[in-house]
């Protein structure tokens, strides 16, 4: 049986910079996932590096919204009753962390997360030679209603409070700065410096080369069970083959929770489904990245063209493609700009999250010799670096170079 100092499970963009992280320290690595690299939840995300974006969705002003958000039929938030009615347990906790202070909490810990995002990404881009799929020319937010824009004054402060700086802007300044937008606009906010990737998938297809290249092992199969013991791990994969590690990563996104035998199973992970339409003609429609709060979604300039993503599905991973989100996202696209032809490839993707919205990072409830990395909600393209480096530091028994006691699966 072959030996490795580390597997990994799940090739998206967590468990790829984890495997290209701990390989560049050295470390003998296997990666596995039954799928292309970077072909899951990743691949179809909005493509920003998102760091400002530590205002998690539990909110206080939920309670007063949800009903209005559940039953519109122009509401980016979809809700299967019976899906919520047998998942009590993350229903309950996600709305609990909807008070005030714990969102401020929240806010706080994933702005501490999000300032180290770029230095870990620069890292990896560096090494992958992967510069070309970064664009930097900033991140717009509109509102089209003054009761959108005053409603996310709280949530800005929580941003500035992190660190984050941002320009308010007038209608017309949103309008001089992005000129193809023509539904209404009351005003916006311009991250300044922020990036976004031309290709998320690519981007992970770049990080695994460059762990081939450095002498990483891959299988192409998925990890179905996890065996801890005192001296390390025996896991096997869906071949039937078994391999030994000292230290196992389940990074598996919203199927985590799935491996059997890893103590992730015991954890709420519940998932919120997204989903995207692109217009292959309309790539140079927007110089940057436009997120439209109240419709929920971003329109990307991206290497396939204009990519409308958005939406919260809260359904189960199993459920059928719902095309209302879709529709919904050409109808808003139409608002928004001039209707640019028929969308093409819609597409679904998983959002894992928990129901702090913060990701699980560290060592399993169960064994030091499972490292827990998933939950990485709406934000896992602009985390996924980091989270590798904090994976490799704990694998090689360092201490990462961030607090990391607020991410712990232990504290379900
Ligand atoms: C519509 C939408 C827009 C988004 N926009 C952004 C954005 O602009 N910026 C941002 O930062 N984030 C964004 N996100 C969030 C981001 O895409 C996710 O947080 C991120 O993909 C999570 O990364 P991951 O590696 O954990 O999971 P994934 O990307 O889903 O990868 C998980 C991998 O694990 C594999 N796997 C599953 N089971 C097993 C198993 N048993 N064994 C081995 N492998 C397994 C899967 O095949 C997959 O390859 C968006 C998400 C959506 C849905």
């Amino acid at each position: 049986m072959q030996d490795f100092d580390l597997i990994i499970a799940g090739a998206g963009i967590v468990g790829t910079s984890a495997a290209l992280m701990a390989r560049m320290e050295g470390m003998s690595v296997l990666l596995c996932d039954g799928e292309t690299p970077g072909s899951g939840t990743v691949s179809g995300s909005a493509c920003t590096i998102a760091t400002y974006a530590n205002v998690p969705i539990n909110s206080p002003s939920i309670f007063a919204a949800l009903p209005t958000l559940l039953t519109s039929a122009d509401s980016p938030l979809t809700f299967n009753w019976k899906y919520g009615l047998q998942n009590p347990r993350w229903m309950l906790s996600f709305l609990r962390n909807c008070r005030s202070a714990k969102v401020e909490e929240i806010a706080a810990n994933l702005g501490r997360l999000l300032a180290k995002a770029d230095e870990s990404i620069d890292a990896l881009t560096a090494e992958s030679g992967a510069e070309d799929l970064f664009v930097q020319n900033d991140c717009l937010y509109i509102w089209s209603t003054k009761a959108g824009f005053d409603a996310a004054r709280a949530g800005n402060e929580m941003r500035k409070k992190a660190g984050v700086t941002f320009d308010e802007l007038t209608e017309e300044e949103v309008r001089t700065l992005e000129p193809a937008i023509q539904g209404p606009v009351h005003g916006g906010l311009q991250y300044k410096g922020a990036r976004h990737v031309l290709d998320p998938q690519a981007l992970t297809l770049r990080y695994h080369a460059r762990y081939l290249a450095l002498g990483g092992a891959w299988a192409q199969s998925s990890m179905t069970q996890v065996q801890p013991d005192a001296t390390g791990v025996t896991v096997t994969l869906a071949d039937g083959t078994q391999v030994r590690g000292k230290r196992c990563v389940i990074a598996a996104g919203a199927h985590s929770t799935r491996i059997r035998g890893t103590g992730a199973e015991r954890l709420p992970l519940g998932v919120e489904r997204g989903y995207n339409i692109l217009y292959p003609q309309s790539s140079a429609l927007t110089s940057r990245p436009v997120g439209w709060a109240e419709a929920g979604f971003y329109a990307t300039p991206m290497a396939q063209g204009l990519r409308i993503a958005g939406t919260v599905e809260i359904a189960s991973l199993y459920a059928p493609f719902n095309s209302r989100n879709t529709d919904y996202l050409h109808r808003k696209s139409k608002e928004m700009f001039a209707p640019l032809g028929a969308p093409d490839k819609p597409w679904l993707g998983y959002r894992p999250t928990m129901p702090d919205a913060l990701p699980v990072i560290g060592f399993s409830p169960t064994s030091d010799n499972v490292i827990l990395a998933f939950g990485h909600q709406h934000i896992g393209l602009t985390l996924g670096p980091l989270t590798g480096r904090i994976v490799a530091d704990l694998a090689l028994g360092k201490k990462p170079n961030i607090d990391i006691a607020a991410f712990s699966p232990k504290r379900f």
